[in-house]
């Protein structure tokens, strides 16, 4: 049986040291907000490339905590409206409504399954204060013309970067940030080589720690990062039940922090995170060259060389080269490989008749979902027909080069 993701397998394959980070944690009896939160804020920060990260208790709570700031900054009140995609995973839609905010839901491009940025501007209204991006399934949502949208109209731009730790963008200093600790490059050249991972690119973002995720706990876990003081002041002193300092309470906040046995975990398993995103990468540019089925869909990578004639898969020489032979993207981790067929679940049924584990993501999107019944009228089409084509592959950085093949073979022969 090939597993979805098989967790048990990636925590083994960080033993010894997992242990070891996990006891250093028991022996010294201090379980929040102590040094191990520290040390991996700080390492996190210098990994995404902003000045501050908040560790919290998961993505949910990384989300609903810069909305719930920006409102007690003053940025935004109850009933504004903030754009965010219509196909993303529940979470997103819930960091909106739970602080009385107003999602306004904007349909994908089917291609790259992420928000369609050319639909925004005729979303924007009066009360328009923000908009979320999902880099969805691990690949990067950020264009200029996003940018320029939000400055035109002063929007705040919120990543949701739970399923995209690591993924990077090449391209100049964003212009929405104003940072300072990216120095501008001198040369155009210079610029237009420039990389930034996503989760420094908008005004702040929400991370997840979630088991599953390309950087997981062992439990939940996530964090927001940003590069704006006041705003990371706020959600630090939220994030403590409202404290500015101990038992002074400026805000009516919540209980939502990383513990420190879970900042140990991810001090172990962050240095080992690009790694980890390359291997998905190497399977991913496998599937996207050799899987070959009229009723399947690939995920689209605009740029990469058009696919050769049917290859056969016994004569290819599987991933033994060091370099994937599609370009490099490295604006995708593949956090999920997901394909589309109208004959999905004939599809998902033959390959778990033979040993093989595939999910969907998701199979019910927010708008028909009964929490938000008000919505059921709504039309969103291109999320409705991805709702009811998408399945996810396996892919782990971990996946044997058998079972890869094994996943291949039997998809071309469906
Ligand atoms: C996982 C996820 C979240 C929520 O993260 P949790 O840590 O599970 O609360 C939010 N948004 C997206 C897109 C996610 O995939």
């Amino acid at each position: 049986m090939i597993k979805f993701l098989d967790i048990q397998k990636i925590t083994e394959s960080f033993e010894p040291e997992l242990s070891v980070a996990i006891n250093r944690v028991v022996k010294r009896g201090w379980f929040l907000l102590g040094e191990e939160v520290s040390a991996f804020e700080k390492e996190y920060s210098d990994y995404i490339g902003t000045k501050h990260c908040i560790g919290v208790a998961n993505g949910l709570d990384a989300l609903r905590l810069i909305l719930r700031a920006w409102i007690e900054l003053g940025i935004m009140k109850e009933g504004d409206e903030v754009i965010v995609p219509a196909n993303t995973f529940i979470a997103s839609i819930l960091a909106i409504t739970d602080n009385r905010l107003k999602p306004v839901l904007v349909d994908p491009d089917v291609n790259t399954y992420n928000l369609d940025i050319s639909l925004i501007e005729q979303h924007i209204t009066p009360r328009t204060r923000a908009i979320m991006v999902v880099h969805l399934y691990g690949k990067a949502c950020w264009t200029s013309q996003l940018e320029e949208i939000a400055i035109k109209y002063n929007l705040k731009i919120i990543e949701d970067n739970a399923q995209a730790t690591g993924a990077q963008i090449q391209s100049e200093v964003p212009q929405t940030t104003h940072s300072t600790k990216h120095p501008s490059p001198a040369t155009p050249k210079e610029k237009a080589n420039t990389f930034f991972r996503t989760g420094s690119f908008g005004h702040a973002a929400g991370h997840s720690f979630y088991p599953g995720k390309n950087l997981g706990a062992l439990g939940d876990g996530g964090a927001v990062t940003t590069d704006n003081d006041d705003l990371a002041k706020v959600i630090r002193a939220i994030a403590n039940y409202g404290y500015s300092k101990k038992y002074i309470c400026d805000y009516q906040g919540l209980n939502s922090r990383l513990d420190e046995i879970q900042a140990a975990v991810l001090r172990v398993k962050l240095p080992r995170l690009d790694t980890d995103n390359q291997r998905r990468r190497e399977i991913a540019n496998y599937y996207l060259e050799n899987i070959e089925h009229p009723n399947i869909i690939l995920p689209s990578m605009e740029g990469s060389k058009p696919k050769p004639p049917c290859t056969s898969v016994k004569s290819k020489d599987i991933i033994t080269s060091q370099y994937p032979t599609l370009p490099l993207r490295l604006d995708h981790v593949w956090h999920l490989f997901v394909v589309r067929t109208n004959k999905r679940e004939k599809l998902k049924q033959y390959l778990s008749d033979k040993g093989i584990q595939t999910l969907i993501h998701y199979p019910v999107p927010p708008h028909k979902q009964k929490a938000y019944n008000k919505w059921f009228q709504k039309k969103f089409p291109v999320t409705e027909k991805i709702h009811n084509q998408v399945l996810s592959l396996p892919i782990s950085p971990l996946l044997e080069k058998n079972s890869i093949v094994k996943i291949l073979c039997l998809i071309n022969s469906f």
